[in-house]
């Protein structure tokens, strides 16, 4: 029998609730431990991710697998990987609302059925669409936030705001996933 997060992936495979479905390889549910106790949620495929079918596998991908395993000491089998969006948008632009509206109840299941303790949104997209806000990502990080699934949010930097911001934004981001560490230790 397949597993209730099998049978959603099978479907997410199959997905036409908006027109990013004729541009893609193929969707990207996410990827990890389905009882994952930490969730990390970013924006979009991009063209690597939209490749291989996996999330965050390329440049911020390698960036957030460095800062996990040096704050965290966690590698990503042991967490669950994700995105706001299963699709990628063409040439990377932002995610339109009617596609994060297509696309959150996907979200919203994966949290349910994965039922994670901290979820840790990487940047403004995540973070807005899972905290339900407009505010800012910089105004937005450096606390933690409930999620009605009982969750913690701890809202972070993309990784590639750390890539391209440098020493400040990076610093702010590895100071996040400490957060997460502690709030994780705690629950
Ligand atoms: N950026 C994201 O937000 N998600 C990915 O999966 C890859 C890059």
């Amino acid at each position: 029998m397949p597993t209730a997060l099998e049978v959603l992936a099978a479907e997410v495979s199959t997905c036409t609730r908006c027109s990013l479905c004729e541009g893609r390889t193929q969707a990207v549910f996410g990827m990890g431990d389905p009882d994952a106790d930490l969730m990390f949620v970013g924006e979009a495929p991009g063209q690597e991710e939209d490749r291989q079918g996996l999330p965050f596998v390329g440049r911020s991908g390698k960036l957030l697998d460095k800062l996990m395993l040096e704050e965290m000491g966690l590698t990503r089998d042991r967490v669950w990987i994700g995105n706001t969006l299963r699709c990628r948008p063409p040439a990377n632009r932002d995610p339109l609302p009617e596609e994060i509206a297509a696309c959150r109840p996907f979200l919203d299941q994966q949290i349910e059925l994965i039922a994670p303790k901290v979820i840790v949104t990487l940047g403004r997209f995540a973070s807005q669409v899972v905290l339900d806000t407009t505010e800012g990502i910089t105004r937005l990080r450096g606390r933690t936030y409930p999620h009605p699934s009982g969750a913690v949010i701890i809202p972070t930097f993309h990784p590639a705001a750390a890539l391209r911001g440098g020493g400040e934004t990076m610093a702010h981001m590895r100071a996040d996933l400490v957060r997460a560490k502690l709030v994780l230790a705690a629950a």
